[in-house]
């Protein structure tokens, strides 16, 4: 049977097939140690799980309106307020199956055929082919370790042609774990608004930021940004709700309207009963997300500290998220067992098979060089899978 063109070009999630690839050797019997993982390892806390159940029992169960709840919605554009000094009204917010399927949206709406959409590398995975099926260009611009993965204006100026239309901005970083600052978003609005360029602003890792780190949604940072960004965030990362998939969008009014559009031919609306349940999320206690970042902190202390003990191994502090990119750029072209190492994804390769140890290879973001572990898994994981790291790169011919 013929596809589409479009299906033929789209690739299949790196970070979700190694994931699987790791889970088989795991369901055959094998002790993997998983660093792909791209969820937190925390269960969806208590009162959020009674939430759902209790809307299950109150005949929560029918279709809601497209855009979301009411109650969800006005949640939002409280939580907006209180939290990132944004005042959206209600019919700006639209909740989708996932801030990925928010993320689809958006570039659905917002992106044709000649438009080119800057995308500083690394990357997350899914906004490449996201931007790729919405008929888009995507223009990769690298960062540095050295600059912490972040994009300097004087980069973003110089990836801007007459077609550039959106950029994306991801901070806290997957897969960087990157925070920029207010400056730094301040000096990257600026070019922004000077050029017209629409940004979205993925801010899923919010509420998984250390040290003091603040998070700033550049869409606060002034009106003209405000009326230029789409902000996505969602209860997937900052619950433990990654099943539940409830994820939304705050966008100037026609843009949400179109958003709400398309998804009324596609999804309809979000699950009820989630929607019910991620209500709780953002009104109800923070106790467990405070516990949850505490532990991030102690795993990331302990996995930066570990890697740069290892020669030849550079690793950055990241500040927000829970994933840690190591560069391996002085190792490459050795072996390892006869396999000769020339990126991270033929180290990915032999983790995986001599060592049992899944890392997701920065090929999969933009940049060979690196890979991606993250710690979202129990330290005793952490530690031993890093024991088994290490007697790889430390034994390299
Ligand atoms: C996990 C993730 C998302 C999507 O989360 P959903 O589960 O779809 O809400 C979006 N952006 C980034 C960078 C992510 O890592």
């Amino acid at each position: 049977m013929r596809l589409a063109e479009r299906a033929g070009n789209i690739s299949p999630s790196p970070t979700l097939s190694i994931d699987a690839q790791a889970k088989k050797m795991i369901a055959e019997g094998i002790k993997v140690i998983n660093f792909g993982v791209g969820e937190p390892d925390f269960d969806t806390p208590e009162n959020i799980k009674q939430a759902a159940i209790k809307a299950i029992r109150n005949g929560m169960t029918k279709y809601t309106p497209v855009a979301g709840t009411d109650a969800l919605r006005r949640a939002i554009v409280k939580k907006l307020a209180e939290d990132n000094g944004l005042n959206y009204e209600p019919a700006q917010i639209v909740v989708s199956a996932g801030a990925k399927h928010s993320l689809y949206n958006a570039f659905q709406v917002l992106c044709q055929e000649g438009d080119e959409v800057i995308l500083p590398a690394p990357y997350w995975v899914s906004y490449l082919e996201q931007i790729k099926l919405a008929g888009a260009k995507p223009v990769i611009v690298p960062t540095r370790l050295e600059n912490n993965f972040k994009l300097t204006p004087g980069e973003l100026q110089s990836a801007i042609t007459p077609n550039t239309r959106v950029i994306i901005i991801n901070s806290p970083s997957n897969p960087t774990g990157a925070v920029y600052t207010r400056e730094e978003l301040a000096a990257l609005g600026e070019v922004l608004v000077k050029h017209n360029i629409v940004i979205i602003s993925d801010e899923i890792y919010e509420k998984l930021i250390y040290d003091g780190n603040e998070h700033v949604s550049i869409a606060s940072l002034s009106p003209a940004l405000k009326e230029l960004t789409v902000v996505i965030n969602g209860v997937s990362k900052s619950h433990a709700m990654t099943g539940w998939r409830i994820g939304y969008a705050a966008a100037p009014q026609p843009v949400a309207k179109a958003m709400a559009d398309l998804q009324s031919h596609s999804t309809s609306n979000p699950t009820s009963i989630a929607q019910a349940a991620s209500v709780e999320a953002l009104e109800g206690t923070q106790e467990s997300l405070k516990r949850m970042v505490a532990e991030f902190v102690k795993r990331r202390d302990y996995m930066v500290e570990r890697l740069n003990a290892i020669p030849g191994v550079k690793c950055n502090r990241p500040g927000g998220a829970f994933y840690v990119f190591p560069e391996i750029k002085s190792l490459l072209g050795r072996s390892y067992a006869g396999v000769k190492i020339n990126g991270a994804a033929d180290l990915a390769g032999v983790l995986l098979e001599k060592m049992h140890v899944a890392i997701v290879p920065g090929v999969a973001f933009g940049d060979d060089t690196c890979f991606r572990l993250s710690y979202a898994t129990s330290m005793d994981n952490i530690k031993e899978g890093l024991d088994r790291i290490e007697k790889v790169l430390t034994s390299l011919e």
